[in-house]
């Protein structure tokens, strides 16, 4: 599943190629990457000028030069791609003609293998982001994030730490491999509760999800399997340099000890029992 870096990878790629202009030709492969309307997506596509690629957590859309934006939903296997020529691949679930005045033309392709991803219309709220992600909440690399407000939400939450650093409503674009990461990297088991989190620690986690995110920006995202590619069909590289992700019985790079993994809301959570005391209860 991408998460923010690999979003955000995919949407500063696209805007370099897609800012400015024209979407033209749209043709739908497969219905079920279209959510809602689908007859009407190439007639609001149609002629709709690309003013800006924007994110919001792991959430991409494009503004338009009309009152609503393109939502775009990577889901589990979505791959965007702008080439000279059409690819012809099997996996290609919608497609446009990218039209820029005095320039040749390319063709803008979404691929998704298993098609959970997909696109939507829909309306704007009153920040410009599409009112179906109006819950989510601001995401580290936000500039209005507020690490106070933030701290201040997070100590009155009665859950575990980790779960609240997944809730997009409190803090958006952090997923399970990177709650791990920035745990490890504070010490911090992630069954620690809220309400026993200092200020001080809460700065900490902020530090560590945007610096190992950062990391992840430069290796040009994570990947686990061929499915996630950037716009140019590139894999990202960032899963060679994960510390305790995908990494049980693996040594701990701080201390030699296993790398442990446990079950976690039908997934995995991944830590080392040494440098992340388990929470005790006095
Ligand atoms: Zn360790």
């Amino acid at each position: 599943m991408p998460e923010l870096p690999e979003v955000e990878v995919v949407r500063a790629g696209l805007s370099r190629l897609a800012l400015g202009t024209t979407i033209n030709h749209v043709r739908i492969h497969h219905a079920r990457s279209v959510r809602r309307n689908v007859g009407d997506l190439c007639v609001q596509l149609d002629g709709a000028r690309i003013e800006g690629v924007s994110r919001r957590g792991k959430y991409m859309w494009l503004d338009l030069d009309r009152p609503y934006v393109l939502m775009i939903h990577l889901g589990m296997s979505g791959q965007i791609r702008v080439n000279d020529a059409p690819s012809g691949h099997p996996h290609v679930r919608l497609n446009w003609n990218v039209v820029r005045e005095g320039q040749p033309r390319r063709y803008f392709e979404f691929l998704d293998q298993r098609t959970f991803g997909g696109m939507q219309i829909c309306d704007r709220d009153q920040d410009g982001k599409p009112t179906a992600i109006s819950h989510i909440a601001r995401d580290p690399f936000d500039p209005l994030f507020d690490v106070e407000k933030f701290s201040d939400a997070l100590v009155k939450r009665s859950t575990q730490v980790k779960r609240a650093l997944l809730d997009q409503n409190l803090i958006s674009g952090i997923g399970n491999i990177y709650a791990d990461e920035c745990l490890w990297r504070v010490g911090l088991d992630g069954t620690t509760p809220c309400d026993r989190l200092d200020k001080a620690i809460i700065v900490e986690i902020v530090a560590a999800v945007t610096g190992v995110m950062n990391e992840a920006f430069d290796a040009g995202g994570t990947s686990f399997d061929s499915l996630y590619v950037n716009v140019n069909g590139e894999s990202g590289y960032f899963s060679r340099s994960l510390s305790v992700y995908g990494r049980e019985g693996e040594p701990c790079g701080r201390c030699g000890n296993p790398i442990i993994r446990n079950k976690f809301m039908n997934r995995s959570s991944f830590h080392c029992a040494t440098c992340q005391p388990p929470w005790l209860l006095p």
